[in-house]
């Protein structure tokens, strides 16, 4: 069975980490998190923000190689035209972007846009498929989850949005993923005011258990946190020590996982 490689960009919520002043060109900081963004087989980038470019180019990734883009929503941190744009330029076929099938955005060129209805499943290349999935995050950014499938292999990725809206709940019982990436913007504490829009720490502590018993989740299954805002977190360090608690794991910039 072929395995899917993941690669996250960046892990970052919209307020940079003020390491990044100092310290943006280092590799592997851990508490240096730049615009949230994954790149899946090399080829197809989820989200392009303020950071990706630099993201990829710190990580030595020549962005010729990407074919497609997938935007969970248009927030800045996530998507940037000029960016995109740029990305687009050199490509003989014209890059593919993916946005929820409502979404508005100016014409960006060389650039094909597909746009995307909840819940069907498209192919993207290389026996990779994408279903987005609705998301609880400001409906005016246009936002969408998104199930990556190969194989039998399953990834949900999650950033950015809060708990799960019910039809997406449903839509994953019984998918026994094999990583679910999850939004973590707010720390471990209670009482934020984000609660309809991002996770905490302790909303995730809740919700597993429930995504384990509906089979959405196994115990072979990777929790990875990401979307972390470094500013209502402890150190990654010891955010890891947290999350081991609950059976997670901490994305950090550069990240790779094979599947
Ligand atoms: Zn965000
Ligand atoms: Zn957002």
């Amino acid at each position: 069975m072929k395995k899917i490689k993941i690669q996250f960009l960046g892990t970052c919520a919209c307020d940079y980490s003020p390491k990044l002043e100092n310290e943006f060109k280092k590799k592997f900081d851990f508490d240096a998190r730049r615009s949230s963004a994954l790149l899946v087989e090399d080829t197809i980038l989820i989200d392009c923000g303020e950071h990706t470019l630099d993201s990829l180019d710190i990580l030595g990734i020549d962005y010729n190689q990407i074919t497609d883009i997938l935007i969970t929503h248009t927030h800045d941190d996530h998507f940037n035209e000029k960016h995109i744009e740029k990305i687009a330029k050199n490509r003989h076929v014209p890059l593919r972007l993916w946005l929820r099938e409502d979404a508005e955005i100016s014409d960006i060129s060389n650039t094909e846009l597909i746009k995307m209805k909840p819940f069907e499943k498209y192919e993207l290349s290389n026996g990779l498929f994408v279903s987005p999935l609705i998301s609880n995050h400001d409906p005016k950014a246009f936002p969408q989850h998104f199930l990556l499938e190969k194989d039998d292999k399953k990834i949900f990725y999650g950033c950015d949005g809060a708990w799960f809206l019910t039809d997406t709940y449903n839509y994953l019982n019984n998918k026994n993923l094999d990583l679910m990436i999850l939004d973590a913007t707010v720390g471990d504490y209670e009482g934020d005011y984000r609660m309809s829009e991002h996770n905490s720490i302790p909303m995730i502590r809740l919700m597993l258990p429930s995504l384990k018993n509906n089979h959405t989740i196994n115990k072979k299954t990777k929790i990875v946190l990401s979307h972390i805002a470094p500013s209502l977190h402890k150190s990654h360090s010891e955010t890891v020590e947290i999350a081991k608690g609950f059976g997670a794991e901490v994305a950090y910039d550069g990240l790779i996982m094979e599947l």
